[in-house]
């Protein structure tokens, strides 16, 4: 399948449905502190996007039940917002989608519970991650190719002692949540397909504090670390353009 090119209209459609993300980011970031749960943070959430005309991405996106993805500290993917009150210190990432006028917006964010000083470690840890998100999107301009986008993203990481569980790729996304192509978390200069102006995409480093390895736990969705160490996850959507992804959110 070839790798579609949005119009300007489309565009527009996906800045707004980023900009609907946004705001239920902004909401959620505020509740984030010790003692709400992920089933709160999922109720904030589906609130502001419904309030603005959108669609939660996720609720029933393969059967998933839930506005969004909510990962505590080992969870690495797919985390299923439930009652555990949330502790000071904790890593929780949180990956939400919206649709609006039928195209998708896809981003998450990372947080440490009770602020960054409550536990440096990860903060530097998510710092890292979120760091390696941005070189991935300055990496992405027309001309280039997928493979320095992951090229860009596996240097940090690398560079911060980390690893990159490859299982888990951003993606092109518009009408579908996941288009072609796939956007992997490592990769060399030069290499893959080339990044056109007007491809919209996202790019999602999913990456371990320890060794990469997942599973799956019995829920059919959590995905966590085998060895239990730290999982962070960053993703920003936008389109490319001549001078790196402009960001929708
Ligand atoms: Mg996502
Ligand atoms: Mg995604």
């Amino acid at each position: 399948m070839a790798i579609l090119v949005k119009t300007a209209a489309e565009l527009e459609i996906m800045r707004h449905s980023g900009k609907i993300l946004q705001a239920a980011q902004t909401a959620m970031k505020k509740a984030l502190v010790p003692g709400i749960s992920l089933k709160e943070i999922n109720t904030i959430a589906e609130d502001v996007i419904r309030t603005a005309g959108g669609k939660p991405g996720f609720l029933g996106f393969h059967g998933f039940p839930a506005t969004i993805c909510g990962m505590i500290n080992s969870e690495v993917v797919h985390g299923i917002p439930d009652d555990r009150k949330l502790k000071k210190g904790d890593l929780v990432s949180v990956d939400c989608g919206v649709i609006w006028k039928n195209l998708f917006s896809d981003a998450a964010f990372s947080v440490i519970i009770g602020g960054e000083e409550t536990h440096p470690e990860r903060a530097k840890f998510s710092k890292t991650v979120r760091s390696a998100l941005l070189s991935g999107c300055d990496a992405a301009r027309a001309g280039n190719h997928i493979g320095d986008i992951g090229h860009a993203i596996e240097t940090v990481v690398r560079r911060g002692g980390y690893s990159i569980c490859k299982e888990y790729t951003g993606h092109g996304l518009g009408y579908e949540m996941h288009e072609e192509p796939y956007i992997f978390n490592y990769g060399r200069p030069g290499h893959g397909a080339k990044l056109r102006a007007g491809m919209t995409i996202a790019i999602e480093p999913i990456i371990a504090a320890g060794r990469p390895t997942c599973k799956i736990l019995k829920d059919g969705w959590t995905v966590v670390t085998a060895d239990g160490h730290d999982s962070c996850q960053w993703e920003h959507c936008g389109v490319v353009t001549e001078t790196g992804l402009e960001i929708f959110a």
